[in-house]
């Protein structure tokens, strides 16, 4: 048996910022990954640039000092790009740096609970099954596995048919002409081919030509930390569930065989991506959206239309484009992505609804499928770590629950540590 103050499970952009929240706060904190790498989607999912914004002073500032190579502004607002490569080192080292017990290559396959309290966690470890316990958990599984292994409601995709955003696999191309080539940074990106042709009505002509494969219909393409390489954004597989191993496994198949196909087209087609070749790709595929873990409170559409504000907040003027892959098709699910305006998070949104002693952070807190295509973006993401860490710590310090704690002894502490929560 360990035991730790602070459990988090998921070595994500959520994950690692609760663990090092926590840990700053005093807690003995373990981090389980069940990859050999920190950082998730950033690291071994490929994608590139950091996207999103917060008020002032989250620990996101910390992150991308150490992290980010260059910035751009664009329609989707600050484009910080990493280098995924040097990523997986410099997390490792922040992470183990602030006292974090890290456990790699380690996934959390059950949970004990006492009551509606999460006790322990089961991890498949290198030496075998092993339990560990604390005083509280962070589900940072992205997937919401923590939380939904302890029983927790959630919710899955569009309301009406459930469809979730469809999932890519990201790549990088190396040997790209940087005196002609485009960046491209979405399908309302107006950038233009050197016969005035807009580079995004381009790309879905070659969709429906077959030049691309079905339902990409644009290849965005994204300057990375280096000069003459370009992170592409564009394979898509839709309808197949990555939480079911058939789902899992076909969407791999199909995604790995659509990258020859459009290095094929950037090669032929666009300018400075004559000679391009395939550098890299992620180790694993990206998935957008599953389980919305529901919480005591809800992110709701009107928040990021509005820019919600609750008394309870944790996360202050998050802000990112209302972001919805076409769950059904190519393109965006509302014809292009709509604008959103700076909004809080509640505490109440990292409460798993029924269950005590755990918080949800990044992809999947508790929004509608509207509001999640907004704060699932990674820099959001950092912030909901970073306020369920120090929850956390806190929570298991007190001896309450997080539930128990009140919220303003949290936005105390993330005050305390120069987060502006607009108060
Ligand atoms: C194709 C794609 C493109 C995107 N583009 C952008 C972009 O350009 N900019 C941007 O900012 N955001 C982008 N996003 C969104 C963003 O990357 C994710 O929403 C964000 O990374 C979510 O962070 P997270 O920490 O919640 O989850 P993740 O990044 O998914 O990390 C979860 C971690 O938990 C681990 N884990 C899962 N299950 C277990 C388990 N049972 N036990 C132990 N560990 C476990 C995983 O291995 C992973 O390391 C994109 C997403 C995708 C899929």
């Amino acid at each position: 048996m360990f035991d730790y103050d602070v459990i988090v499970a998921g070595g994500g952009p959520a994950g690692v910022a609760a663990a090092v929240a926590a840990a700053r706060q005093g807690a003995c904190t373990a981090l389980l990954e069940r990859y050999g790498i920190l950082g998730g989607m950033l690291t071994s999912g490929h994608v590139n640039p950091v996207l999103g914004s917060t008020s002032a002073g989250t620990i996101g500032e910390e992150l991308m000092g150490l992290l980010c190579h260059q910035q751009a502004t664009t329609r989707n607002g600050v484009e910080r790009s990493v280098d995924p490569e040097e990523a997986k080192g410099t997390l490792l080292r922040w992470v183990t740096d602030a006292g974090v017990d890290v456990w790699l290559q380690t996934p959390v396959v059950d949970v004990i609970r006492e009551g509606s309290r999460v006790a322990a966690v089961k991890v498949g470890a290198q030496d075998g099954v092993r339990t560990l316990t604390a005083g509280a958990f962070v589900d940072a599984t992205g997937d919401g596995m923590l939380a939904a292994l302890a029983g927790a409601e959630y919710r899955m995709g569009r309301e009406g048919d459930g469809l979730c955003q469809p999932t890519s696999l990201e790549f990088t191309v190396d040997q790209v002409d940087e005196r002609t080539a485009i960046t491209c940074w979405g399908g309302t990106d107006p950038v233009t081919l050197p016969d005035g042709v807009r580079y995004a009505d381009f790309c879905r002509q070659m969709e429906q030509v077959g030049e691309l494969p079905a339902h990409v219909s644009i290849v965005r393409l994204h300057r990375t930390a280096l000069p003459g390489e370009r992170c592409v954004n564009a394979t898509q597989v839709n309808g197949q569930n990555p939480l079911t191993r058939e789902g899992l496994l076909a969407a791999e198949l199909e995604l790995r065989s659509q990258i020859p196909q459009v290095v094929a087209f950037l090669r032929k087609y666009v300018p400075g991506f004559e000679r391009c070749a395939l550098k890299s790709t992620g180790s694993t595929l990206g998935v957008r959206e599953t389980r919305r873990i529901q919480g005591d409170a809800i992110v709701n559409d009107t928040d990021v239309e509005t820019g919600g504000r609750y008394d309870d907040a944790v996360v202050h003027n998050a802000w990112f484009l209302i972001d919805i892959h076409n769950p059904a098709g190519g393109g965006q699910a509302e014809g292009h992505s709509q604008l959103a305006v700076p909004y809080d998070i509640p505490y109440g949104a990292l409460l798993p609804k029924g269950i005590d002693g755990l918080l949800t952070c990044g992809r999947c807190i508790s929004g509608t499928h509207r509001a999640h295509a907004s704060y699932r973006v990674m820099y959001v993401c950092f912030a909901t770590g970073q306020a369920a860490g120090v929850a956390a710590a806190l929570s298991a310090r007190e001896k309450l629950t997080p539930r128990q704690l009140p919220a303003s002894a949290v936005q105390e502490a993330l005050m305390r540590i120069g987060v502006d929560l607009g108060r």
